[in-house]
Parts: C-alpha cells; sequence; structure tokens
C-alpha cells in the first residue's frame, strides 16, 4: 500500500456543456462522435494528446484490417467510410500479404482525414485534454473533470461514453474491470500482451527488401506471418545478441521510395495503466530499436545503409482493461458466428492476438450485442472499443480497430437516441437504434 495524502477540494471551472461527452479520440471515440452527432446530439470528443486517431495516429498502428480477404464481410459505417476516405486522398498501401486486399495507412495522413471527417459531422473536438474523473450523481455520470494546459476543468454531459482504450472514466466511476484474469493464448493470468514502439527507417533499398520478401511465401502468408524473417534468423545463427524483447519476425507494412515507415520488432511487457511502467517500456523500446539497427544493416537484405527515421509518438498498448459490462463477448461468439437480438453491427470470423492469427477467408461472421457497451454499475455511462466487455480470449478479436469502431458508433448513436427517447441508455430501444444505425449505412445483420 503506497502512502497516501488528501488533495483539497477546489471550485473548477465549467470548460463546456455538451450532450453527449466521448473521452478518448482513437477509432472508438472517432466512431461513437460521429454516431452521437449524426444522431442529433451537440457533441464533444476530448482527446489527451494533439491528433485524433488513437493507437493509429499516435503509434503508427498502420493496417487497421489487414486481415480482409476477398470475400470478407465487411461492418459498413465508420470503417467505410474512413477507409474511402483513405483511399480517396491516395493515403493508403495494399498490404504486405499475398494473396491480399487490405490496406495500410498513411497514419499521417490519417490525422488530417479525421480530423475532416469529424467536423463534417458537427463533432467539436478538444484535443490535448486528458479525462481524468467522473462527476457523478449518485450512480449516474453528469460529466468528467478534464487536465490540460488550461488547468483543471470540467465537462458537464448528459451521456459519457468511455472510449480511452484503458476504461479510466468507467473504472474511476466505480464499473468492475478485469485485466489479464485468465489465461489466454501463451499468456497466464497477470501477463498482458506485449506493447510495441513501433518506428521507422530511412536509406532502405525497397526494392531489395521487398524481393527478399517473395523469395520465401511463409514471409508473405498471412497466417505464418514470417515477415523480415531470414534476417533474423541469420543474425541469431551467427550468434548476434539480440536486444531483450526482439520478436522473432519483424513487420512492416507502409513504404515510400527509400523508406519502411512501420516496423514492429519490439514486444515488451509494459503495463498501460501503471505512470512507471509506461515510463520503463518507452525507454527499453528505444534502447531495443537503436541495438537492431546494427544488426539489421548486417543481416537483413535492403537494410545495409538503414538509420532510424522516427519513433511513434507513443509506445502502442495492446491489453489493459476491460469492463464488466452486461454481455461479455465470448471466443466461442466469434467462431459459432453468433446471432444476438441486441445486434448493432457484424464482424468477420477473424483473428489477431495471443490465440493466434486468422485472416476472415470467408463471408463467415458474427454480430456484435450491444450489451458489451453497457456497463452494470453505472447509468449515463457507455464504454467502447479495446476496453468494451468481453472474455479474455475473445480480445483477440474485440482489440481489433474495426471491432472499436462498431462498438463506438453504436454506444454513441445509442447515447444520442437515449436522450431523444428520454431512457437511459440501457433502456434503449433495441430497434430503433438498428434503425438509426442502418441509416448511417452500418451493417446490423
Ligand atoms: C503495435 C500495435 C499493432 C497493432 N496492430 C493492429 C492491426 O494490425 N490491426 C488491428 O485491427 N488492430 C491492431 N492493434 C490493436 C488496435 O490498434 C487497438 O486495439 C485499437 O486501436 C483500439 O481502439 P480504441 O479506440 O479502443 O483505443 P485506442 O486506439 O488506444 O485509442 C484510445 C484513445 O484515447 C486516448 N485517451 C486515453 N486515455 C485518455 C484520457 N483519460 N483522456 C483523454 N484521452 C484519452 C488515447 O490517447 C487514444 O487516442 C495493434 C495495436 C498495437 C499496439
Amino acid at each position: 500500500m503506497c502512502e497516501m495524502i488528501t488533495e483539497p477540494e477546489h471550485k473548477i471551472p465549467v470548460l463546456m456543456k455538451a450532450d453527449v461527452v466521448v473521452v478518448g479520440g482513437g477509432p472508438a471515440g472517432i466512431a461513437a462522435s460521429v454516431g452521437a452527432a449524426r444522431t442529433g446530439a451537440k457533441t464533444i470528443l476530448v482527446e489527451q494528446y494533439g491528433c485524433l486517431g488513437g493507437l493509429i495516429s499516435i503509434s503508427s498502428m498502420e493496417p487497421p484490417s489487414w486481415w480482409r480477404e476477398e470475400r470478407t464481410t465487411m461492418p459498413g459505417g465508420v470503417v467505410e467510410d474512413l477507409d474511402q476516405k483513405m483511399i480517396a486522398m491516395g493515403a493508403v498501401q495494399k498490404s504486405f500479404f499475398k494473396p491480399a486486399v487490405s490496406i495500410a495507412y498513411h497514419t499521417e495522413m490519417f490525422k488530417y482525414i479525421v480530423d475532416e471527417y469529424i467536423q463534417e459531422n458537427g463533432v467539436t473536438p478538444i484535443l490535448h485534454c486528458m479525462g481524468v474523473m467522473p462527476l457523478m450523481d449518485g450512480n449516474k455520470i453528469i460529466g468528467i473533470v478534464t487536465e490540460s494546459k488550461s488547468g483543471r476543468q470540467a465537462i458537464l454531459a448528459k451521456r459519457v461514453v468511455d472510449c480511452t482504450g484503458d476504461a479510466d472514466i468507467a473504472y474511476r466511476a466505480g464499473v468492475s474491470c478485469v485485466m489479464a484474469e485468465e489465461p489466454t493464448g501463451e499468456l497466464g493470468i497477470g501477463e498482458l500482451l506485449g506493447a510495441t514502439l513501433v518506428y521507422g527507417v530511412t536509406d532502405i533499398d525497397v526494392d531489395a527488401v521487398e524481393a527478399e520478401a517473395d523469395s520465401d511465401p511463409s514471409q508473405r502468408h498471412p497466417v505464418m506471418h514470417k515477415k523480415m524473417y531470414h534476417g533474423i534468423q541469420k543474425a541469431r545463427e551467427a550468434g548476434e545478441i539480440m536486444p531483450k524483447y526482439t520478436n522473432k519476425s519483424f513487420i512492416y507494412n507502409y513504404k515510400t521510395k527509400n523508406e519502411l515507415t512501420a516496423l514492429n520488432h519490439c514486444w515488451y511487457p509494459a503495463d498501460g495503466t501503471d505512470v512507471l511502467s509506461l515510463t520503463k517500456a518507452e525507454i527499453e523500446s528505444r534502447k531495443s530499436i537503436v541495438e537492431i539497427i546494427p544488426i539489421l544493416r548486417k543481416y537483413e537484405k535492403g537494410f545495409e545503409n538503414a538509420k532510424l527515421r522516427n519513433f511513434a509518438m507513443s509506445i502502442g498498448i495492446r491489453e489493459t482493461r476491460r469492463i464488466v459490462g452486461e454481455y461479455r463477448m465470448q471466443f466461442k461468439d466469434v467462431f459459432d458466428e453468433k446471432r444476438f437480438e441486441d445486434s448493432v453491427g457484424v464482424y468477420p470470423v477473424c483473428m489477431d492476438g495471443a490465440e493466434g492469427v486468422l485472416p476472415a477467408f470467408t463471408e463467415a461472421y458474427f454480430q456484435v450485442p450491444y450489451r458489451i457497451t453497457v456497463p452494470v454499475e453505472v447509468e449515463n455511462l457507455l464504454v467502447a472499443g479495446r476496453c468494451c466487455s468481453s472474455m479474455r480470449r475473445a480480445t483477440t478479436i474485440t482489440r481489433q480497430v474495426d471491432f472499436a469502431m462498431v462498438t463506438g458508433q453504436a454506444a454513441g448513436t445509442a447515447s444520442a437516441l437515449s436522450i431523444r427517447q428520454d431512457v437511459l441508455p440501457r433502456n434503449v430501444d433495441i430497434k430503433a437504434l438498428q434503425k438509426e444505425l442502418r441509416g448511417q449505412r452500418v451493417r446490423i445483420d
């Protein structure tokens, strides 16, 4: 138990009032705010960094649905809007995998496109602003306390959607949360999926890298995932001492004339809810990257002159808290292609996480139940994205970007609709919610 002090009580100014405030501007938050605004709510989107996009923007997470195949059933809605906008701006590239129809995003352009998108939809963004505490009236949330360069302020709202990835607001509001609470894949209780600091390299002979990747189908295979595998193997065989958290294969996605912009080699065991663990993770990951580049120069074709181009803005966290909601998504639901009465979207049968990787080879899909966004203990609060309610094994699916958008769009739309219907979000009329979402081109069944 650490030493505690009492924070003095003091008055803080109200920065703004809204119908719906969405906390966290990642894939879930973007979709939630657009869903709420399209349903007629005055909507504010609060983000701690200087750009929207979540892990796509801040951690250079380039290929949202890398698992997409020709026949994959896609969810529509905000997922499709953003894909189309990125394609129209020429800000995508064909994925590394063969054969594949999926795309990798230019993550810097994504920041700009999302700025435009949320403003077109009438959402008010507030950047550089952290949601730190819920404001409560009994078991009802009535807004949030924010912390920013303007100091501590309040935003009052009829509904709050927590899209922080870590359930920051829900957890502090007293919602039951879990984290690494049961085994999944090779991870035991308490062992989190590794975090990655993505980085870019310059002075690369991209043609040589591509030719090398083509030389072995397992490198471009969407299940074997052995991208840039030969160099690492050769380095290990030669007895090179690899940085401690080096993955067995490196992944890159986006490339320009002489650059690879998103290498993903370092899996660090960070706890994204612990500031000291995050600090260590950033520092150790940078060290590991600086140490690996000379090894890549020696053993990876096309890397002979490689230099560091950039580190992503922040280490990317794959797993932290999840809420315990009215329903917890089960791993089995995915493979049973489960149908739910309260469906707010569809998602293809595919995996990418501790349970393994599986592209969406067929049209098979399951429905996403609204209840996974509804916390049990607190009213007027919904939770979407990576921290929605799911069993740990199912996070292999529910942690994905497009899944975050499906839950986000549903939670935002439901928040606004519940105001119009004058009911608690947990009691929103599901048929009306489905109709509203269909109107936003979300596929429900
Ligand atoms: C290295 C890496 C590679 C990945 N690769 C893939 C992939 O190929 N395909 C895929 O589908 N998924 C991938 N993922 C997973 C995926 O990126 C995330 O699970 C997904 O982005 C979750 O979306 P989200 O909106 O729930 O959370 P996030 O993307 O984490 O967004 C949360 C947002 O909330 C903000 N925020 C957090 N707390 C606060 C607060 N208190 N106040 C204000 N703002 C706050 C954050 O700054 C962030 O912008 C990857 C993840 C990592 C780390």
